[in-house]
């Protein structure tokens, strides 16, 4: 034994003197290699793919120990089974929201779990913690949670004490007015989340997350309350998404136009989905179908391209500036509509609005 320190001293390395190479138990070798060792790189990938977590490669630990704490699996010793999280949210909902908006808030929560449930892989997203956080106020009053400051509006954030988690900001007048809205911001919140999950954070582009999540706000009115802004035709959505479709890669803030005045409400993001999607019916794919490679495929595919314009390529078989260059040449009318509101020319886009009956569980309850 001290002539194998030695030889290891001889090499340099101080730390290395006094590794220890022979254990008795696992438990004494988990606490130098806690999640075990392997014989070769090899075995450490067949560890992971039985579901354990990936061991330390250290051939000559494997060896000495192999017939004390053997046998051996796959080719590893003392190996820890990763430990399945589920996911799990937590309410912070402010008394200042009336009782019938928090009944309705976990009612929709149930539905949209049961419809679309968080991908597992939400786990290995760097910044999101269990269980995800999810605080809500009423506008009336100052933000409520010091755990947040400076928050407002709704969106998906992020801290470093908390990770990720959901703001729900919800506008007094919506109370007032009885304003669907106050109910489909969480459906287009919830349904961010179900993106950073599918797609392991890669929220690409712009007009697909935000368009995607707009879309499914309004089919969820659409299936639960009967009604929905497709009713009304999705207006406005501004001329300038023909024109310059490419700007809605990226919000605002960024150098595009996502949640611009030509964004208004995220119609004209969600416009180039319905139209991507009217283009995949038009090959004789189903409406269900279609939205399903839109609002999911797509964003699944994300991870495993350098970049989205590679996922568009392969999950819709059509490049990126093919797809534009058929929206600008798509025969979408202005509606001659003029609101003291709105500046700018808006199009009609009736020809591409989902169907009355579409339901979310059509979309994504395909297996
Ligand atoms: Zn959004």
């Amino acid at each position: 034994m001290g002539v194998a320190i030695s030889a290891v001293v001889v090499s340099g390395s101080v730390a290395h003197a006094v590794d220890r190479v022979r254990f008795d138990q696992c438990s004494e070798l988990q606490a130098r290699f806690p999640t075990g060792v392997a014989k070769s790189a090899v075995a450490a990938q067949s560890a992971v793919s039985l579901g354990y977590e990936r061991p330390a490669v250290r051939k000559k630990v494997f060896r000495k120990n192999r017939k004390t704490l053997g046998p051996p699996t796959a080719g590893s010793l003392c190996l820890s089974k990763i430990e399945v999280k589920e996911f799990a949210f937590q309410y912070n909902l402010d008394s200042s929201l009336p009782a019938g908006w928090v009944a309705e808030f976990e009612t929709i929560i149930n539905n949209l779990g049961a419809v679309l449930p968080i991908s597992e892989r939400i786990h290995s997203v760097p910044d999101v913690k269990m269980p995800f956080q999810i605080f809500a106020w009423n506008s009336a009053v100052p933000n409520p949670f010091p755990q947040i400051p400076g928050a407002g509006g709704a969106s998906i954030s992020g801290n470093d004490f908390l990770g990720k988690h959901m703001i729900l900001e919800i506008p007094e007048s919506e109370f007032t007015n009885n304003s669907l809205h106050r109910y489909s911001v969480i459906a287009h919140e919830y349904f961010h989340i179900y993106q950073i999950a599918l797609s392991e954070d890669i929220m690409q582009p712009t007009w697909i997350t935000e368009g995607g999540a707009k879309v499914v706000e309004e089919l969820y009115t659409q299936q639960y309350y009967g009604q929905s802004e497709f009713d009304g035709g999705l207006f406005p959505v501004s001329a300038t998404v023909l024109s310059n479709p490419a700007a809605f890669e990226k919000y605002e803030r960024d150098g595009g136009l996502v949640g611009s005045p030509a964004d208004i409400n995220y119609n004209s993001s969600a416009f180039m989905v319905l139209a991507l999607v009217d283009m995949l019916e038009a090959r004789g794919i189903s409406e269900a179908r279609a939205f399903e490679m839109v609002l999911d495929d797509f964003v699944s595919e994300l991870p495993d391209h350098a970049n989205w314009r590679g996922a568009f390529q392969a999950v819709f078989s059509m490049n990126v500036q093919d797809f534009y260059t058929a929206l600008g040449s798509g025969s979408y009318p202005s509606t001659g509509v003029t609101d003291d509101w709105f500046e700018g020319s808006a199009i009609d886009v009736g020809a591409v609005l989902p169907s009355k009956s579409l339901t979310l569980n059509a979309i994504f309850a395909t297996p």
